[in-house]
């Protein structure tokens, strides 16, 4: 059976559009598909086949004028397992959601199937979107699809490997540290960060508020620009969403002047794998060549951002994650001792080790006494970084690094050491605490084979130039 690695969701649109394809055709594939080879990778949580036969039914039937205007016409589609979609359970990856179906779809949903897309399933996940390995799933670890003894990155693994595996051409995850960037370094993949408040976070599950963005996986820059394009703007649900005039990004992805780039020298320390390396600096030949100037720069503060996102990321979760206490969402641990102990039960057995481990360090770093030594402290940090980030986009269009450190690591590898877990998002936390948008590019390979992803890190709201200089890198086949 043919899969998605050669049909691009810009050519699935146009062809069912056109009346070419048809949408339950293109759809039963992807179904298919996700029920056999996304079964094996363990990459899907829930599949939604009926609704997804439906949808792509009414596509069909339109008057061709009305589905003329769907700019992803017949697009399959798959969601990260934190993104509310009435109907079906959704879990975020797990044991305390048990029984939950959302009464509402998020933004993003709405937005989706009123460009024509059919969402066939929610993808497996680290739980709550904590890990960056997708081993910290109650559903079991997602394989990563060019090397099954792999981690396919974390924690939206499961949304990548969908894509990677070419079950569907795009799918969304969800960005707090560099949970998309990662895995689509990890699997092959474009991936977008986007601009802090450039999609609405209305029905996706909070992790730690501030920094937390869906965010979109692709095979290529022109399909991440299509599929961003649909879900991103002003949101009246999300009081932290930004009116912005969005561009039709996939009609302006030619790049048409030459570039300042900046590599930041903190970005090459101690630590880096020797193929990233030299991938890194094939890319800055490459642009070298084609007359961009690239020179470096720095940002002292690199250094400060694991342990400032830690805290910060821990202190939100701890909040966001108070209101699952058996009460009103999922499982309950009935327990006629007390209401506490009942609060208390569900926990304990409802959530995982690393779930449990970020509420202790978050409650911790929030409880008065230590709130100044800790959650204020790193608040300050993350403000100097974005100020740090702001200073260099004066002097730079772009800032160019790795997205990870190494290849995707072996599944097992870290899962027992969690503070070298973290250290893998060293390179995508600091845009994330700044806010500013990143693309991790695929490019190229290490000597055994993995995928190597670059990342380019633009001014706020600069995702056309993320997306054009992604497509200048790496130009569709
Ligand atoms: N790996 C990071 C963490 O565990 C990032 C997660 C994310 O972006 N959702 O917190």
């Amino acid at each position: 059976m043919s899969d998605y690695k050669t049909i691009s969701a810009t050519q699935i649109a146009d062809d069912v559009r056109e009346g070419r394809g048809s949408a339950v055709d293109f759809t039963s594939k992807a179904l298919k598909l996700a029920a056999t080879e996304g079964r094996e990778l363990n990459a899907f949580i829930t599949l939604c086949e009926e609704k997804a036969l439906r949808q792509a039914a009414a596509i069909d039937q339109m008057s061709p004028e009305l589905r003329a205007k769907l700019p992803l016409a017949g697009v399959p589609i798959a969601l990260k397992d934190n993104i509310s979609y009435t109907d079906y359970p959704m879990t975020c990856g797990s044991h305390i959601l048990d029984g939950y179906i959302p009464p509402f779809d998020a933004t993003v949903v709405t937005r989706l199937i009123e460009a024509g897309a059919v969402i066939i399933g929610k993808t497996n996940m680290d739980e709550f979107a904590m890990g960056s390995s997708n081993e910290n799933s109650y559903f079991g670890p997602v394989k990563n699809p060019v090397d099954r003894s792999r981690a396919p990155g974390g924690s939206s693994g499961g949304s990548a490997a969908v894509v990677a595996q070419g079950i569907v051409p795009l799918s969304l995850g969800s960005e707090t540290g560099g949970s998309v960037r990662q895995p689509a370094a990890f699997c092959g993949l474009f991936g977008l960060k986007p601009t802090y408040g450039a999609v609405s976070r209305f029905g996706l599950t909070a992790f730690a508020s501030s920094t937390d963005q869906i965010s979109p996986f692709a095979r290529s820059a022109e399909d991440l620009a299509l599929l961003y394009r649909v879900v991103a703007g002003w949101d009246e649900n999300d009081s932290t969403s930004v009116a912005y005039d969005h561009p039709d990004y996939a009609s302006v992805l030619e790049l048409d002047r030459k570039l300042k780039i900046g590599l930041p020298k903190e970005y090459f320390a101690e630590g880096i794998d020797a193929d990233v390396a030299a991938t890194i600096d094939r890319a800055r030949q490459a642009l070298e060549s084609a007359g961009h100037t690239i020179s470096d720069v720095s940002l002292p503060l690199t250094n400060k951002a694991i342990p400032t996102y830690y805290v910060i990321a821990s202190a939100e979760a701890s909040a966001n994650l108070a209101r699952f206490d058996g009460v009103r969402y999922g499982l309950r641990e009935s327990n006629d001792r007390s209401l506490e102990a009942m609060y208390s039960d569900t926990r304990e057995s409802g959530f995982g080790p690393e779930v449990k481990r970020r509420i202790m360090l978050g409650t911790y770093a929030l409880s008065s006494g230590y709130y100044d030594a800790y959650y204020n402290k790193a608040s300050q940090v993350r403000e100097l970084m974005r100020q740090e980030f702001e200073q260099s986009f004066k002097s730079v269009d772009l800032l160019l690094s790795p997205t990870s450190p190494t290849p995707a690591f072996k599944l097992g590898e870290k899962i027992d050491d969690p503070l070298a877990m973290y250290l893998s998002d060293v390179y995508t936390a600091p845009a994330s605490l700044a806010g500013v948008p990143a693309i991790s590019i695929p490019y190229g390979e290490s000597s055994d084979g993995l995928p190597i992803g670059v990342q380019c890190i633009a001014a706020s709201f600069g995702e056309s130039l993320l997306f054009q200089i992604a497509n200048h890198l790496v130009p569709r086949a």
